[in-house]
């Protein structure tokens, strides 16, 4: 059997022992509105189709959709929710204490 490490930490993971799966998706995403004006867009169109033309379809493909599975152990599957729950709050700069200078 194939031996699996956690992604982050790369500590190796015992078969049968606790894991977790993040199967993450990166998906393109269209909010209706096009930037061109109405005229523009054949002509877009068709610069699109000959770039696409030229490109490797699987980057092209990467381009709209991409899907990533991460596996991880405990301790970094909880630091990695957190941080995806709080992007904002970098290692560096989490702060327990509201600044003293502020008050
Ligand atoms: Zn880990």
């Amino acid at each position: 059997m194939k031996k699996r490490n956690c992604f982050r930490c790369g500590k190796e993971l015992q078969p049968g022992g606790l894991f977790y799966v993040a199967d993450i998706r990166v998906l393109s995403g269209f909010d209706g509105i096009l930037s061109e004006p109405a005229e523009g867009i054949d002509q877009q169109l068709k610069e699109l189709l000959e770039q696409a033309e030229r490109l490797d379809p699987q980057e092209l493909e990467k381009d709209v959709y991409e899907e990533i599975t991460l596996i991880m152990c405990k301790s970094c599957r909880d630091r990695f929710v957190d941080e995806i729950r709080n992007p904002w709050e970098g290692p560096f700069r989490v702060r327990k204490d509201p600044d003293p200078l502020l008050h």
